[in-house]
């Protein structure tokens, strides 16, 4: 079965080849564009869409060498995400499917997420049912229990802030370009996790609240401002090392309740924070500390990309859930 997937939720267009679960290619074109306004501008979004996708897709099946009359089905991202980006690659991909006489597949982008782990790739385990997801990306911060491919369940989600969105605040109150997490990350790496300390938010059951952190942040650094105007340059490493490391147990805090109220010990994470190296480290280190196994996905899978559409829609394809082309993009989906 060859898979042609196409991503377009947000402001990376992607474009994927895949083999049965094999990814043959996995293609993305990122969208700078952004980063002047300090956010996603949609109707940029939209439009440089529109200009990537053509190159894109021909990139992604001449890398890996097949024809378009050689694929079994397209598959593309329904939602989540910005309308007028899912349009744009759901238009495609009906007219694909409609032109070639092949099936169409609609995925779900945050199953996608979790179904990352799925691809087959040499070094890295498949997770088995149920094993809990720690979905954490710039729109969603999930624990969700996952006891097949197709039944999710959403046990744990943040109330405000999205993780990334507490990555790409903080960063911004640094005065760091957007998207400010992979930043954050990398000073992380050369400070001080314990240099500062940040109260974590109390919120009952397996909820998240990440708003009240980037307010601390904020007061935090205006204060410390007053003292030093050169506060944030003089100890940028560890403001992020710390900023880090509150946002980490905050997550950490929550999966070990959701171990323990579900005694399911396999976890695995997902979405484009989950590239983040404390968070990876942290994790890790669970296997020895309290015996979970883990399933960290490889860096290519974590931020938005075309090959985990396609892993969801071979799994679709294998149990011939196809669309026609009145399906319709969701903004906002559950599973
Ligand atoms: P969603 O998947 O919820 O629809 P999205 O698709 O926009 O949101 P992703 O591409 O999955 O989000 O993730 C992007 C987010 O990941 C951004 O907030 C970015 O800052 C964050 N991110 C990427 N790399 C890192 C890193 N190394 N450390 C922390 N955050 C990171
Ligand atoms: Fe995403």
């Amino acid at each position: 079965v060859f898979i042609l997937a196409i991503e377009s939720s947000c402001d990376d267009t992607a474009a994927a080849v895949l083999h049965n679960d094999k990814v043959l290619s996995n293609v993305v074109a990122n969208q700078l564009i952004h980063s002047q306004y300090g956010g996603v501008v949609p109707e940029l979004a939209s439009r440089a869409h529109q200009q990537n996708i053509v190159p894109v897709i021909d990139a992604a099946l001449r890398k890996a060498n097949i024809t378009k009359e050689q694929l079994s089905a397209i598959a593309f991202t329904q939602g989540p995400g910005l309308m007028g980006s899912l349009l744009v690659g759901s238009s495609f991909a009906k007219s694909l499917s409609l032109a070639l006489n092949i099936p169409l597949i609609a995925v779900n982008h945050m199953q996608a997420h979790i179904l990352a782990h799925f691809i087959d790739e040499d070094g890295f385990d498949k997770p088995t049912f149920p094993f809990l997801a720690l979905t954490i990306s710039g729109g969603h911060t999930q624990i969700v229990k996952v006891n097949d491919f197709f039944d999710m369940e959403i046990i744990g989600e943040t109330t405000d802030d999205a993780v990334g969105e507490a990555f790409d605040k903080s960063a911004k109150i640094l005065g760091l370009p957007y998207p400010g997490g992979p930043l954050v990350d990398k000073y992380a790496q050369l400070g001080n996790p314990k240099a500062f300390a940040f109260t974590k938010p109390k919120v009952p059951g397996l909820d998240f609240s990440f708003s009240g952190l980037k307010t601390a942040i904020l007061y935090f650094i205006q204060k410390k401002k007053l003292e030093n105007p050169n506060f944030v340059e003089e100890n940028l490493n560890d403001i992020c090392a710390s900023i880090q490391h509150t946002i980490i147990e905050i997550l950490m805090d929550k999966l070990k309740l959701a171990v323990k109220e579900t005694g399911i010990k396999q976890i695995a994470i997902g979405g484009g924070v989950s590239a983040n190296s404390g968070i990876r480290n942290t994790l890790k280190e669970t296997e020895n500390k309290y015996g979970w196994k883990t399933y960290i996905p490889k860096f290519e899978y974590t931020t938005d990309n075309a090959a985990m559409i396609g892993i969801v829609g071979y799994q679709k394809f294998l149990s011939q859930n196809f669309e026609t082309s009145s399906v319709v993009s969701k903004a906002r989906i559950q599973f």
